[in-house]
Order: C-alpha cells, then sequence, then structure tokens
C-alpha cells in the first residue's frame, strides 16, 4: 500500500496565513526600513552640510580687515566644539599660512573622534566610507580672504544622539514586525480553525454516514459552499438510504418469488421419490410449468438489470412502428378473443429508429396485462405522430376497459415486484415485473411512459 503524505487542512490553511502574513511583513519592515534609512540619510546630509556653512560663517565672522588676520580664539573655541561633532576644521590665511589645526590643537581629541565616527559607521550601518576633505574659500566683501578646510566622515556620517534615533526606529520597526507576526500567527490559526471545523465535521459526518444512511450532516452552515457541500452529502445519503431500501426489498422480492415455485416444486418431488404421488405426466407438467415460471422470472430479472446497469446496447434499426404493433397485437388476438374482448388497432405507417425487438417487448408485456385485466369491452393500440401532437415524436397508447389500477397504486406500477392486488396477481400469474422491464427499455431509448386510470379501464402512453 503507497501511503501517501497529507497534510490537514487546518494546518495547510495555517501555514497559506503564516507564510503568506510574514512574507508581507518582511517586505514591509524591508521598505519602511529602506525609506527611513533614506530619508534620514538625506536630512543628516543636510545637516552636514548646514554645519559646514555654519563653521565658514563663523570663520568670516573672526577675520580683522584691519589686522588682515583671524581672532584664533574664537575660532579655537568653535574648531574645539565643532571636533565633537565630528568636523576637523583646518583655517588657512590668504597666503596660505595655517591659523589654526584641529590637530595640532588636540590630536588626540582629534583622533578618538574620528575613530569613534568610523566604527560606528563601520559596525552598526556597515558603511564602507572614508575620510573626505572640503575646500571653502573665506570671503570677505567679495574678496577671498581665507580657506576653511572642513574633514568628516563620508559620504556622511550619523553622530551620536542620531544614530541612537535610527537605531530605536530599526528596533521599533523589527519589534512592530514581530509582534505583528505573532498577532497574526494566532488570529490565522483562530480562523484556519474556524474554516477547518465545520469541514472537518462534515468529514467525520460522512464517515458515520458510510456506516448508516440515515444519519445526516446538519446544514445550517452560514458558508455558501459548505451549506452546498452539506446539502449534497446529505442528498448522497439520501440517495443511498434509497438504493439500500431498494436493495434489501429486491433481495427480500426475489427471495419470495423464488420461494413460491420452489416450495411447490420441492413438495411435489418429495411427494414422487416417497411414492405418494405417481411421476406421471400431469405432475411432471405441473413441475415443467415451475421450472418454466422461474427460468422466466430469472431471464426478466436479467434482463432488468443489464437494462439498469446500462449494459446493453441497443441494436437500433429503421422499422414501421405500426406493423411491429400489429405483430404483437397478433399474438394476443386469440388469448383476448377467448375472454370475449377485441384487439382494435389504429396505426397508419409509421417509421421509427428504435430496437425493434425490444419495444416489441414493451408492446407484449403493456398488451399482455391489458389483456390479463380486462374481462368486458376491448382494447385500443393508436399511433399518434408527431403532426398530430407537437413537441413529441410519436404516442402509442394501449387503451384497455379492464378493472383499472387503483389511485394509490399508481405511482408504483413501474417498481420491481410491484402488484396492485397481490392476490389478483398471483391468480393471474404475473411476477410484477413486465412494466418495470418496459419502463426501462422506453428509457434506455430516451422516451417516456405514462399510465392513466379509471374504473372505466387503464390507458399506457409510449412517447418515443
Ligand atoms: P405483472 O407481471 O404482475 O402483470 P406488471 O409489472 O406487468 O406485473 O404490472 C404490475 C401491476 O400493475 C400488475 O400486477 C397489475 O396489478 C397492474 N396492472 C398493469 N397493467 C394493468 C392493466 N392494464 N389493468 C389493470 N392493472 C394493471
Amino acid at each position: 500500500m503507497t501511503h501517501k503524505f497529507t497534510i490537514s487542512l487546518k494546518n495547510r490553511l495555517t501555514l497559506t496565513y503564516v507564510l503568506f502574513i510574514s512574507l508581507a511583513m518582511l517586505v514591509l519592515c524591508i521598505v519602511i526600513n529602506l525609506f527611513t534609512n533614506i530619508i534620514f540619510a538625506a536630512l543628516v546630509k543636510n545637516n552636514i552640510a548646514a554645519k559646514s556653512r555654519e563653521i565658514i560663517r563663523i570663520v568670516e565672522e573672526q577675520y580683522n580687515p584691519l589686522t588682515g588676520g583671524f581672532n584664533t580664539e574664537t575660532i579655537e573655541t568653535m574648531g574645539m566644539y565643532f571636533v565633537s561633532e565630528g568636523f576637523i576644521v583646518t583655517v588657512e590665511d590668504r597666503q596660505g599660512n595655517r591659523v589654526w589645526n584641529a590637530r595640532s590643537c588636540d590630536f588626540h581629541h582629534c583622533t578618538s573622534v574620528i575613530n569613534e565616527i568610523t566604527a560606528r559607521m563601520e559596525s552598526r550601518f556597515l558603511a564602507t566610507g572614508s575620510m573626505r576633505l572640503d575646500t571653502y574659500p573665506v570671503i570677505f566683501k567679495n574678496s577671498n580672504v581665507g580657506t576653511v578646510f572642513v574633514e568628516t566622515y563620508g559620504p556622511f556620517f550619523y553622530s551620536k544622539t542620531e544614530a541612537r534615533f535610527l537605531s530605536a526606529i530599526n528596533s521599533l520597526l523589527l519589534i512592530a514586525g514581530i509582534a505583528l507576526t505573532v498577532i497574526c500567527v494566532i488570529i490565522s490559526t483562530a480562523l484556519s480553525r474556524t474554516i477547518a471545523k465545520p469541514i472537518i465535521a462534515a468529514g467525520e459526518a460522512a464517515k458515520k454516514i458510510a456506516g448508516n444512511y440515515l444519519i445526516r450532516i446538519p446544514d445550517h452552515y452560514k458558508t455558501r459552499e459548505l451549506a452546498e457541500l452539506s446539502r449534497s452529502i446529505n442528498a448522497l445519503a439520501g440517495e443511498l438510504e434509497e438504493a439500500e431500501r431498494r436493495k434489501k426489498q429486491l433481495t427480500s422480492d426475489i427471495a419470495h418469488e423464488l420461494r413460491t415455485p420452489l416450495t411447490c416444486l420441492q413438495g411435489n418431488i418429495e411427494a414422487m421419490i416417497d411414492g405418494v404421488y405417481a411421476p406421471d405426466r400431469e405432475r411432471l407438467e405441473s413441475c415443467h410449468e415451475e421450472i418454466k415460471r422461474l427460468a422466466n422470472l430469472v431471464q426478466d430479472l436479467d434482463i432488468l438489470t443489464n437494462l439498469e446497469w446500462e449494459i446493453i446496447t441497443l441494436n437500433k434499426t429503421e422499422f414501421d412502428l405500426a406493423k411491429l404493433l400489429q405483430v404483437t397485437a397478433e399474438q394476443w388476438r386469440m388469448t383476448a378473443a377467448g375472454k370475449g374482448i377485441a384487439i382494435q388497432l389504429n396505426a397508419k405507417e409509421t417509421i421509427i429508429t428504435a430496437d425493434y425487438d425490444r419495444l416489441k417487448q414493451v408492446f407484449i408485456n403493456i398488451l399482455s396485462n391489458a389483456v390479463k385485466y380486462t374481462d368486458k369491452g376491448g382494447i385500443t393500440v393508436t399511433i399518434e405522430t408527431a403532426d398530430e401532437k407537437p413537441g413529441r415524436q410519436c404516442l402509442v397508447s394501449i387503451a384497455d376497459t379492464g378493472i383499472g389500477i387503483p389511485d394509490g397504486d399508481l405511482p408504483h406500477i413501474f417498481e420491481r415486484f410491484y402488484r396492485s392486488d397481490k392476490s389478483r396477481s398471483r391468480s393471474t400469474g404475473g411476477a410484477g415485473i413486465g412494466l418495470t422491464i418496459a419502463a426501462a427499455i422506453v428509457h434506455a431509448h430516451g422516451g417516456n411512459i405514462e399510465v392513466k386510470s379509471g374504473k372505466s379501464g387503464t390507458v399506457f402512453t409510449v412517447a418515443l
């Protein structure tokens, strides 16, 4: 036995939801993170440019036009402040003489600030930058009075506060992403369970139905597909229940039908063996009659099974329906005449394509019943064709003036072994299968058979 790997619906739904949500969360976090970083980097770059402009402005303010020199005291205060901010400033005068340089002022501090920034950028922000030097002219009344060199970590760098802020945003995003994913997993699990629960229940109920066709699935589902599923399963269970009932009925009917002639045969043969009856011609003929009845019944059942299971393929030919009815009527004319009833045929030539032998069986069965159950009056067989009855190809009606079929029995007479009056049929020798065969043959032709009956007689109509 091959064992196929299966996964429960609930797990599959949960897995799908979780995968989908996690992926969505991941993409969302990455996009938000990317945008935050890009926008923040742009802001920081602006900030660095603004600070550089501030440095130049301060240096320009420290120019003394009278001496042509700079106020180095203020430049030093400003310069050392900017070193802490990550800006290594060097100021030169018009002749290129160094006025002030952060490194010469406090080399150690400068190195430690640069190292700190480099380490922060490389370890926390995976930057691969290096130190860059920007040169700005110092302008006084439209003339160049010196140069400012600003050395920073490039292309840009985050200050301690900015780095902390960015890290906080990233951590927040991560936490929010994880929290949302966890919430979504919980919701997904609950949702999957809600969706899977009725399906699992339907599956369980269907399993139970397999053992007991009377069980039904509750069909109170709000989801349309589930309501339809439960309705379909219930309909299937109903059909199975009906099939089971028919099967039991059929078995008991067949057993009943076989038992009567078999008991009769057994009694006769045992009596002959014991010497109670002489095995004379009359006895043997009676036994032969019963055996014939049995053989007919088995044959009829065989035909019926084949027709119902569509094992029989119809051997369709073109022939005149009127002729077929005439031949069939002829077979029964003598028996009918013996009972004092006439068979009248109203049929003009009607060419149809059908299985001749099986259709003949249909009319033999109907006509034999008509003769069987009619004691006075007559039987009329009529063909009505399409030109007389639009919409139908061809209608054959067999009307008798017999005892009729009680209203309560009418819906059942095409069922197997159904006889409207068991005692009556026993005397007429029927097993209640003739009309079932007739209906099966007509249906196999795509036609229909109907019956109308009253006290004044019965009319069978075969539509082909
Ligand atoms: P059977 O072999 O018993 O006649 P059928 O299937 O041919 O079985 O018919 C089923 C039952 O329908 C019969 O037992 C009979 O009670 C009733 N029936 C059929 N045809 C007629 C008819 N023309 N007039 C009265 N009853 C009929």
